[in-house]
């Protein structure tokens, strides 16, 4: 009985044929569950009449009244305006789209009932298309109106009704499965008394609550998502204290020979990570590592070092990058620093094909490479280590839980699981880091390279933008590098490499001194290393970007970075981008060229970044100012985007949520496997918990 919500699909419902089931599985709507987690966007308030004279700019209202005319307007746009009049005033309804018919209906109607936003306009203020209706006898809503996402094809009335069919089946008795562990703290409302009161609001909830999520029901469910999130993330790290791993030998003469040939000496930081990653690799567990270290701090050669140990006890290690540009970067360090120690590295990225393709994946078969460098490309089936000890993933963030627990399948052999190791160079505050990656042990190198000289940020209007490209040109012509940074337009990367290609254009030809040169993520992968190359021996003075070049290219003569319109990227992304600087002896300067006006927040943000330096400093700010949902900014969400819960609006929960978590899987784990299967998705092996 209980089950059946979670299950029932849902062309069970009424009125739900074959066409309606596709369009509504598409959205991702499969059961009655489904439904039920189909919150509203926003509510309406429309259960009290606004006297017309008390009506505000920007507030929505219910309003009633007589229509006293209806005439067209002939402004910039004809429009129709009918205006209405009660005891305390007059407002005016403007519609840019009506019909003939709709124009002599408001002229012969009498009384109407109308709901929309007010604004002001130039007939005083103004409903713009409202909602209205000659019926003013029916009573008013007794409740705030929900207001549900939609697409094409399914509208409002129509999602009313499906959630209105779950609601009744809910009244009927039939109900969701709850976190079964008393009802303290955020426990205290019951899952299906919140899905049921957002869903049906009661007429004293408070708006002001519902709008920022604040709501004890909202926060229930809030709740519930990151409590699901957390058991999965322990569940797998139990999973894993249970399993085999290859206990690894200390690091050996090879990696003495490897930390020997390089041109610098560890930090303490590093050294102390290391001493921390080989203490994990001596155990017969698998290790799950997080490797956190700021932009240039030097994770690659940590990671370089740890699979320098992999090969030295005869076992091989995967690494793999979210870009192509960056596994290509990687696949040449790698091969620099291992190849003369007689470790053969394998490359392997979608653009491998054919008998390179077969070539690489034999030597990845049959263990001659030690070391395997990639992109996404190495979770295919086809791709068989012949003993795989070690997977190293880079810049976590884009890459989720479940994805971790796809590869891990990958390396088991005879029983053993390959270790494994993420690196992020996305500073997460201290607090935050416990939930996002209960997992996960932590390591932090919290410290640069010495001799780096901290990147100088200016923030300047682009209207001196004259003076920024007299400055890029003085620099380039003294021997250093530029790069010139477009960045995204209205979340489309097509807009983002127009405005790239287009800058480059006027660059070149404002610049005709400078060997100018263009990369974006639409080339082909071929052309884009290529330019790099390039770009790194020395070849082009200015590299005009999109901001591909995010992470991990690593150019250190390149000490000028203009970055346009700063104010679209998250201050992780800019602190990334700035991260491409400030790497060799020169001293550096990022030019922040903002198109005016700004806003106070955007001010305070890109003031954070002229401020500082430390990304952990950075991450902190962006948080306080902005919320954890924006901080990680859209495109580099991965894992940490949640659907209901806010983790700095719930930051409050977090001892819970760990509390309950433990309890749950000590107390009932066929709850806690539904309680997941509710808020995530599950790959095939997991479910089987
Ligand atoms: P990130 O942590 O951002 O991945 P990288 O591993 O790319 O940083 O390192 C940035 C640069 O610093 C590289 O050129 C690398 O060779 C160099 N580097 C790494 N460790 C040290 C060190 N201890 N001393 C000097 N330079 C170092
Ligand atoms: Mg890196």
């Amino acid at each position: 009985m209980a089950e059946s919500l979670e299950t029932a699909a849902i062309n069970s419902l009424k009125g739900v044929g074959p066409a309606l089931t596709d369009k509504l599985v598409r959205v991702g709507l499969h059961n009655l569950r489904d439904v039920l987690f189909h919150l509203p966007l926003r509510y309406e308030d429309r259960t009290r009449l606004t006297p017309i004279g008390a009506a505000q700019p920007g507030q929505h209202v219910v309003i009633e009244g007589k229509v006293i005319a209806c005439d067209i307007a002939f402004g910039k746009r004809r429009s129709l305006l009918a205006y209405v009049q009660d005891d305390t005033g007059t407002i005016a309804m403007r519609f840019f789209h009506f019909s003939k018919q709709q124009q002599a209906g408001l002229k012969n109607a009498t009384r109407l009932r109308c709901f929309g936003e007010v604004r002001r306009g130039a007939a005083g203020l103004e409903l713009y298309h409202p909602e209205y209706s000659q019926d003013t006898q029916t009573p008013l809503d007794q409740h705030l109106t929900p207001v549900y996402p939609v697409t094409e094809g399914l509208s409002q009335g129509r999602v009313r009704s499906l959630v209105s069919q779950v609601l009744a089946m809910m009244d009927a008795g039939k109900l969701l499965t709850d976190i079964p562990l008393g009802s303290s703290g955020f426990l205290r409302m019951d899952i299906n008394q919140a899905l049921r009161l957002l869903h049906c609001p009661t007429p004293n909830m408070a708006m002001d609550e519902l709008r920022s999520g604040t709501h004890p029901a909202q926060q229930r469910l809030a709740f519930e998502e990151l409590l699901a999130h957390q058991t999965s993330m322990r569940l797998v790290r139990e999973e894993l204290g249970r399993l085999q791993a290859y206990a690894f030998a200390p690091p050996g003469a090879t990696c003495a020979s490897l930390q020997a040939s390089l041109a610098f000496t560890l930090t303490g930081a590093q050294q102390r990570v290391l001493a921390e990653i080989a203490t994990d690799l001596g155990r017969p567990q698998p290790m799950l590592r997080l490797v956190q270290g700021d932009v240039g701090s030097g994770k690659t050669v940590v990671a370089a070092l740890a699979a320098t140990q992999s090969m030295e006890n005869q076992l091989q290690t995967a690494i793999m990058a979210p870009t192509e540009l960056l596994a290509e970067q990687h696949y040449q360090n790698f091969s620099q620093w291992l190849v003369p120690l007689g470790i053969q590295v394998a490359w392997l990225s979608g653009k491998v094909k054919g008998k390179q393709r077969q070539a690489e994946l034999e030597a990845i078969k049959s263990g001659r490479a030690g070391v395997v460098v990639g992109t996404h490309a190495l979770f295919q089936k086809e791709v068989i280590f012949d003993a795989l000890g070690l997977v190293i993933i880079d810049e976590q963030h884009k890459f989720g839980v479940l994805q971790r627990l796809a590869l891990r399948e990958k390396g088991e052999r005879q029983g053993r699981m390959p270790h494994q190791l993420v690196m992020t160079a996305t500073p997460i505050p201290r607090t935050l880091t416990m939930s996002l990656y209960a997992d996960m042990d932590c390591s932090v190198i919290d410290e640069l390279p010495p001799g780096r000289t901290p990147v100088t940020t200016s923030v300047l209007p682009d209207s001196r933008r004259a003076e920024v490209v007299a400055r890029v040109a003085a620099a380039c012509e003294q021997g250093a590098q530029a790069y010139w940074v477009c960045t995204l337009i209205e979340e489309s990367e097509v807009l983002e490499c127009q405005a790239a290609e287009a800058t480059a254009a006027a660059l070149t030809a404002q610049l005709p001194q400078l060997r100018v040169r263009l990369i974006h993520g639409r080339m082909a992968a071929d052309e884009k290393t290529a330019i790099m190359a390039a770009f790194k021996a020395g070849q082009a003075d200015l590299l005009v970007a999109t901001t591909v070049i995010e992470v991990g290219v690593d150019v250190p003569n390149a000490s000028l970075m203009v970055i346009e319109n700063p104010e679209r990227l998250g201050l992780a992304q800019l602190h990334q981008l700035r991260g491409r600087i400030g790497r060799g002896t020169n001293k550096s300067f990022c030019l922040l060229l903002y198109h005016p006006p700004l806003g106070f927040v955007s001010k305070q943000r890109l003031n954070v970044m002229r401020e500082s330096n430390d990304g952990f400093y950075i991450a902190e700010q962006d948080l306080l100012i902005r919320g954890p949902g924006e901080m990680f900014g859209q495109r580099q969400s991965g894992s940490l985007q949640f659907r209901i819960a806010d983790l700095l609006r719930d930051q409050h929960m977090l001892d819970q949520v760990s509390r309950t978590s433990r309890a749950l899987l000590d107390e009932d784990r066929s709850a806690a496997m539904t309680i997941m299967q509710r808020w995530l998705t599950m790959p095939e092996a997991f479910s089987q918990v």
